[in-house]
């Protein structure tokens, strides 16, 4: 590709709406452009980029037995009933009707439609495993599209399902696409790591998601360095401590605490601790109001706690809501006295004497015992964990990092085949409902991810196995003859031996073309220029480390496939 053809169009500003450093990359290297929120076209670079990933993907995906299909964007809204999705998927599903008036969305995943083809094809449990996948674009309406690529409202997805006939064999499946997911992402040259899931809005018996570590993720990981756990935050699980026999402790007694409605204010005021006092906090579970109690200085995770209430949906109450059910200001709930369900943190049972809520304005409580005091509806894991607690494992120091999900493996059970009615005759030609996995990748996200981990101050470091090219060949003196004789001569040979070049011919200033190779960052630079020329080099830079050298212009490809080794050996070095 020459770059005076190959629409590259680099800028030398960030643009002011990106945050991360991959979305300004991605603008600046001339890979995307913003339409709207969430929505953005790939300029050439850019789809160079998305095939390259999509590539490896497609690789490993044929190489574990998967068979590529392609379903339809637009999926009817009749079927999404029957899983019970049209309801529950809330506004991320994007609805509209047909001329006919019938319902439809845009596919922001495919089970509905995949367990639909499986219940039309598959009869007997001779026809299993089925094992498919799709390279595709997707439509979330996301509440915050942001990060440029990172959260897009279209992204593209590798989506992939598994349907077997017994649980044994499904979990089959889910191995070959966890070791596939591995060197999917190994691959790609990517940091990464599996870790625990939980199974959202697909449902599920149980998920790992495969993270990319760097500090923009929106994720936040726990992990045990002894034993190796590793969980998304929201799943992470806190061991139940050991509860103590309560100390006897004085009766509840009333205090004035006016103005003080956060737990510093409280804390402050009162002369405690935050772990003397417990939190009450109020969410609406599929409608009906119910109270979570965690130690002052902890986190409620609300993942955790739908899922312990077996809640379709939860949300932090509203003021309203929580005026109406404790009869006070936002700020002064307390277990004692509170007519809703009220769910405590195994943690609290070790101890008692805290300070609540008084469900009233300006006051608190102080000496309560939550056995002895208040109606306790269930104790549980409630509460986000922290680099206090230890792991549920091995009892080993967790530490939190962050991470972007690039890619997630679930198993899914029957949930889908039992309600749409996907069914095969077994053995004993008895009907059973399909076991079944589904599995994404992120391969949209991947490009974003990547940049996050590969970067410096001078723009893109692209690891070689996603490099839209892997050698910028810059032609420093366009106007000469002899020069561009000689460049197009090389160039023809990196080609001829199948090299990915770009060849900038731009009659551009030496300055900028060396910034925009800094900038696109592909892992060999080849500059050469009339000096060169004339002492029969061409001086090459190793993107990643900066480190240069020269080539001989005579007998020229063998000194290249020596240096380009090096190069690729040192990125391999550097990934392991
Ligand atoms: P997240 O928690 O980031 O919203 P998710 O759990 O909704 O992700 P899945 O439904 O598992 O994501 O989708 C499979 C993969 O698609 C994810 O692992 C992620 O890499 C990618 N993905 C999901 N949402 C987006 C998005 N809005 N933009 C780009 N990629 C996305
Ligand atoms: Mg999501």
């Amino acid at each position: 590709m020459r770059f005076s053809s190959f629409y590259i169009p680099t800028l030398k500003e960030t643009p002011a709406d990106a945050e991360v450093v991959s979305h300004q990359l991605l603008v600046r290297a001339g890979m995307i452009r913003r339409l709207a929120s969430g929505l953005y076209t790939y300029l050439p670079l850019g789809v160079r980029l998305l095939d390259k990933i999509a590539k490896v993907v497609r690789e490993e995906m044929n190489a574990a037995g998967f068979n590529e299909i392609l379903m339809p964007m637009v999926q009817p809204g009749d079927l999404w009933r029957e899983s019970g999705r049209w309801e529950k998927y809330g506004k991320e599903l994007l609805r509209f009707r047909d001329r006919n008036e019938r319902d439809y969305c845009l596919g922001p995943t495919h089970e509905e439609v995949v367990t639909d083809l499986a219940r039309d094809e598959i009869r007997s449990y001779r026809q299993l495993p089925l094992r498919v996948y799709q390279i595709q674009t997707k439509f979330r309406d996301e509440i915050r599209p942001r990060f440029g690529l990172m959260r897009g409202r279209e992204f593209v997805m590798k989506d992939a399902y598994s349907f077997d006939a017994s649980i044994p064999d499904a979990e089959k499946s889910y191995q070959v696409m966890y070791e596939a997911y591995k060197r999917v992402f190994g691959r790609l040259g990517l940091k990464f790591r599996p870790v625990e899931a939980d199974t959202g809005s697909i449902g599920g018996s149980f998920s790992h998601e495969f993270m990319v570590l760097a500090d923009t993720g929106e994720d936040t990981i726990a992990v045990c360095a002894d034993c190796g756990y590793a969980a998304n935050l929201e799943r992470a699980e806190i061991a139940a401590p050991k509860a103590s026999e309560p100390s006897q402790c004085p009766p509840v007694a009333r205090v004035a605490t006016p103005g003080a409605h956060t737990v510093e204010q409280v804390t402050a005021m009162l002369g405690k601790s935050p772990k003397e006092l417990v939190k009450t906090m109020l969410f609406v579970a599929d409608g009906k109001p119910v109270a979570a109690l965690v130690r002052g200085d902890r986190e409620v995770n609300e993942i955790k706690l739908g899922k312990f209430l077996n809640a379709d949906k939860i949300e932090l109450a509203g003021r309203e809501i929580v005026e109406r059910c404790t009869g006070a200001p936002v700020g002064f709930a307390g277990p004692v006295g509170l007519d809703i369900p009220i769910y405590a943190d195994n943690e609290l049972a070790c101890a008692s004497g805290y300070v609540t809520g008084a469900n009233e304005g300006d006051a608190h409580l102080v000496n309560v015992d939550l056995k002895r005091d208040c109606e306790i509806a269930a104790w549980g894991d409630l509460r986000q964990i922290s680099e206090t607690d230890r792991c549920p494992r091995c009892g080993g120091a967790i530490g939190l990092t962050r991470g972007i999900e690039v890619g997630h493996v679930f198993m899914l059970g029957t949930k889908y085949s039992e309600a749409m009615g996907a069914t095969f005759l077994d053995e004993q030609g008895e009907e059973k409902p399909m076991i079944q996995g589904c599995y994404g990748i992120g391969v949209s996200r991947i490009g974003a991810a990547a940049i996050e981990q590969n970067h410096d101050r001078a723009g893109i470091v692209f690891p070689p196995q996603i490099s839209p090219f892997s050698c910028i060949l810059l032609n420093l003196d366009p106007g000469k003859p002899e020069v561009a004789e000689a460049a197009e001569r090389i160039y023809k040979d990196l080609l001829d031996s199948g090299e990915e070049v770009l060849l900038d011919d731009r009659s551009e200033r030496p300055g900028v073309k060396f910034n925009d190779a800094d900038l696109l960052g592909f892992p060999m630079q080849l500059v050469l220029g009339g000096k060169g020329l004339a002492r029969g080099v061409v001086e090459t830079k190793d993107r990643r480390t900066g480190e240069k050298g020269e080539l001989p212009l005579a007998n020229f490809m063998p000194a290249f496939t020596e240096w380009k080794q090096k190069v690729l050996a040192g990125w391999e070095r550097q990934q392991a």
